[in-house]
Order: C-alpha cells, then structure tokens, then sequence
C-alpha cells in the first residue's frame, strides 16, 4: 500500500519531530541502553525495552532493516549518579553472598526468561560490558592523549569543560551548574560534573581489571559509548533510553564519544517516560516495583504487553489493575471476534477491502506520527468492531482477510493473539479442579498454586467460595 506520510519522530535533540531518515536509506543503526543485571526485571523496564522493540517492529515491517543493540550493564553502574557509592552489581551480590557473575548470570537468565514471555524480540546484538574492557580502556587511552581526560590517584575523568556544547541534549548550562550541584563535590574533579571513565578499586572490590590507571573498572557511561561505536557506529541513526538517562548518562555518552570520533555521535535520540506506581516512578532501588515475573502470573503475558503499549511512549503511565482489567476485556473481545469468524459457517457478499484499507492506513498515519501506540490500537479495535458488526453478512474472503489485518497490526504492536481452537474442555478442567482441591486438602500448596496459576495462563479463573471451587473463563 502506497502511502504518502513520512515518518517523524521526536528527537530529545531539538525537541521537535522530525522527519526520519537513516545514513542508509533503509538501513537502521539502533542502539537503547539495556538493563543493570542485579535485580529482576520489572515492568517499568518492560514497558522502556517494549517501546523499543514496538519501533524495531514498526520500521521492519515498514520495509526497513534495523540492525539493534541492547547491552547489558554487568558493571561500573554505581549507587550514585556522581561517581560516587557502591557498584550495584557488586552490593547485592556481596549481601546475597554470590559472585557478582553469578548473579548477573541468574538475572541474565530470568530477564531472557520474562521478555521472551512478553514477546520482546532479541536484539541482534545484546553486548555485555565485562565483555568489551580492551576497548573500554582503549577509548580512556585515546581521550587521555587528545586531552578531553585527565588522571587523578588512579582515576580518570572526562573534563566537561573541554568538550563544546557539553550538556546540549539536557539543555544543561555548566556555569549554573557548579554552584547549584546536588551532591557533595569530589575535590579530585576539576568541575563537579566531570565524570568518570575509569575508577580505581578499592582493596576489597571483586570486580576490578588491570589498567596503565590503577587496578579499577570502567564508568558506566564509557561502556555504552564503547559497545554502541563498536557495532554500530561512529555515527548511531538511533540512540533510546529513558527519560532518566537524558541529564547524565545521555548528556556524557556524547561528549566522550565525540570527542573520540570527532563525529556526530547519533541524528535522533528518542526517550521514553516512565512508568508510576501510585504516582511514583517505579524503581528498583526504591523498592517499589512489581516484577515483570509478577504481572505475567497474575495477568497473562500477552494483557501485560497490550496494557505496555496502550500509552504513548513519552508519556507517563500509572501502573494499576484498572490498567490490567481493561487490556484483559480488550483482548478478549479480540480472541472472541477470532473465534467467532473461525467458527462461522454462513457467509454473505459484503466486501471489507474499504474497511481494512482505511483502518490500516490510519494506524499507519498514527505510528508515523512519533510511534503513537494507542492511536494505532484505537485503529485495531474499531476494525475488530467492524468485523464483528459484518459477521454472516461480508464475505469469506474479506472476513478472514480482516481477521489476519487485525492479528498482523497488534503483531506490529508485540501483542500476539492466538486463539486456540480446541473442543469442550470443561472435562478437564473439572478434573484438574479436584486435583487441586484434594492438594489443598492435604496442603500441597505447589501443586494447588500450580494448578491455580497454569488454568489461569489459559485464560481459566478459579475461585473458592462457600459452596466449594467454581471456575470460569
Ligand atoms: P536500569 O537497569 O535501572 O538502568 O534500567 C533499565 C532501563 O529501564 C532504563 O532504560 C531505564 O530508563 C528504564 N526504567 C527504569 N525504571 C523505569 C520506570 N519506572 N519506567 C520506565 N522505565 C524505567
Ligand atoms: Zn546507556
């Protein structure tokens, strides 16, 4: 379909939309900061790593090739945005008593684990930073000799005041800055925001690596820049990550990786907003999270993804069960619509060509227009109204065709419906049912809960009253 919209999207850059276009034509270098591997993933960084992969779905099925990288952070993430506090990794692997691998090995599994449940594609490339500490220090080495860094004890920093236009993403002015800097400056720094490339342990640090500064590990901010010029740059079509990353992290990949390459270091830089908790950002190190394993069990994986991209990326969305309950009732009526045309036997002459088309380019109009995920839905499900309006009356061909549009745009979106067709279960579902009353008779609550929490993955609820188990869909 030929459509004569251009895609824009909003570059934190210039704070305005702007017209999309790669270096490559159709070749898309993308690049979105990944997770700090010490904790489980919870759905405030599901709904960021779902943004990015609703725009690495879009723009392929746009006809683009978008070549990803997502890093994982195993390292260098510290307690303290100024170079201060402990290293993340390193803190909760010491109060579990692990090896800071093990544990970054576990969260890697589990964070697999949970984003293939939320149907996530994988990136091309998911670098880990332990991974890359020879180009990590090749890059110090590299600053240090055209002089944007400078040693101090073992420590490396990047001068700020070096760089031109330092803080240009964050709209930051270094002047206002130094008087009004929020934590205690560091005396070695030659301005408070001057950052670290490279830190040198101290004696009882586990994660540390021998380097011409002094036995330490890299900043978290080199690591990024290093593994997003490794394999995709110097100059990156997309850059993405949180809202939170603009002031530091953001602001001080640029400066060091342009000063290294003496190039532009990305044309666009999307962020995402956050996602509250009772109006509270949710974050790990508040505690106040629920994990993406959590949601998944209560609400299904597939009602999590929808009620992710049901708001616009770069607006806050507050997390509730009001949220989960409508992308439930939302789903179902689209499973129902599926079965209902799967099942229909009597068919009309009506034709939907003109219904599909119009929808279809509408939700297209509204993923051009910066990625708005809930006007393209909005698209989806009147197109779902639409067919059920027209069942028995359109024609087969034309009703089928608007069923598979319907699956194909959620797909877009990462929202995977699959009905399953299958006959009358309730027979089975009666026995699993008592198994699990007789488990709880004897307080087997594993097998119980397991029972309880597989029906529920089926779409199955189960409910204990006074009059014994009921169950329902
Ligand atoms: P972290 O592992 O804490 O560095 O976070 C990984 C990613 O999740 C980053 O891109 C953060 O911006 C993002 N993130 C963290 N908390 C939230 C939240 N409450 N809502 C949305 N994204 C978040
Ligand atoms: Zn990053």
């Amino acid at each position: 379909m030929v459509i004569d919209m251009v895609l824009k999207v909003y570059n934190t850059m210039s704070r305005k939309k702007e017209v999309f276009k790669p270096q490559q034509s159709k070749y898309v270098k993308f690049y979105s900061c990944g997770q700090t591997v010490y904790d489980d993933l919870h759905i405030g960084n599901a709904r960021m790593y779902s943004n990015w992969d609703v725009v690495t779905r879009y723009l392929r099925w746009r006809g683009y090739n978008v070549f990803h990288v997502q890093n994982f952070t195993d390292v260098g993430h510290l307690t303290d945005d100024a170079d201060q506090g402990e290293d993340k990794i390193e803190k909760r692997a010491r109060l579990r008593r692990l090896e800071p691998m093990e544990l970054v090995d576990e969260k890697i599994k589990q964070y697999w684990r949970d984003m293939d449940e939320l149907n996530m594609l994988r990136p091309n490339i998911s670098p880990r930073a332990t991974g890359h500490l020879i180009e990590m220090q090749d890059m110090v080495k590299s600053l240090l000799d055209k002089g944007y860094a400078y040693e101090v004890k073992g420590n490396v920093y990047f001068n700020t005041s070096k760089f031109k236009d330092y803080g240009k993403l964050a709209r930051l002015k270094l002047k206002d800055l130094k008087a009004g800097a929020r934590v205690e400056v560091d005396p070695d720094k030659k301005h408070p925001r001057d950052f670290a490339l490279w830190l040198k342990a101290p004696d009882n640090h586990l994660m540390k690596w021998s380097s011409p500064w002094s036995k330490g590990y890299p900043g978290w901010h080199v690591e990024c820049s290093v593994m997003a010029l490794k394999y995709l740059g110097p100059t990156l079509d997309i850059h993405a990550g949180g809202i939170d990353h603009v002031p530091v992290h953001h602001v001080n990949e640029i400066a060091q990786s342009e000063s290294y390459t003496g190039k532009l270091f990305a044309n666009y830089w999307l962020h995402g907003a956050h996602l509250t908790l009772k109006g509270e950002k949710m974050s790990k190190s508040k505690g106040n999270f629920i994990t993406a394993r959590d949601a998944i069990d209560k609400w299904g994986a597939v009602p999590v993804r929808l009620a992710l991209v049901s708001g616009h990326y770069r607006s806050q969305i507050d997390f509730n069960k009001g949220m989960m309950e409508t992308a439930q009732n939302s789903l179902e009526r689209v499973k129902n619509m599926i079965s209902s045309v799967n099942s229909q036997k009597s068919f009309g002459r009506k034709s939907l060509k003109a219904d599909i088309n119009s929808h279809e380019k509408e939700f297209i109009r509204a993923m051009n227009d910066d990625f708005n995920t809930p006007k393209a839905l909005a698209q989806v499900f009147q197109l779902v109204k639409k067919v059920n309006k027209l069942l028995g009356k359109a024609s087969k061909k034309w009703i089928h065709a608007a069923r598979d549009k319907v699956i194909e745009l959620l797909g877009v979106l990462g929202v995977k419906v699959e009905v399953e067709e299958q006959g009358d279960v309730s027979e089975i579902v009666d026995l699993l049912v008592s198994v699990r009353d007789k488990a709880r008779k004897k307080k087997v609550f594993k097998i119980s809960d397991f029972i309880r929490k597989e029906l529920k993955k089926q779409g199955i609820i189960i409910e204990d009253t006074s009059k014994g188990t009921k169950w329902h869909y």
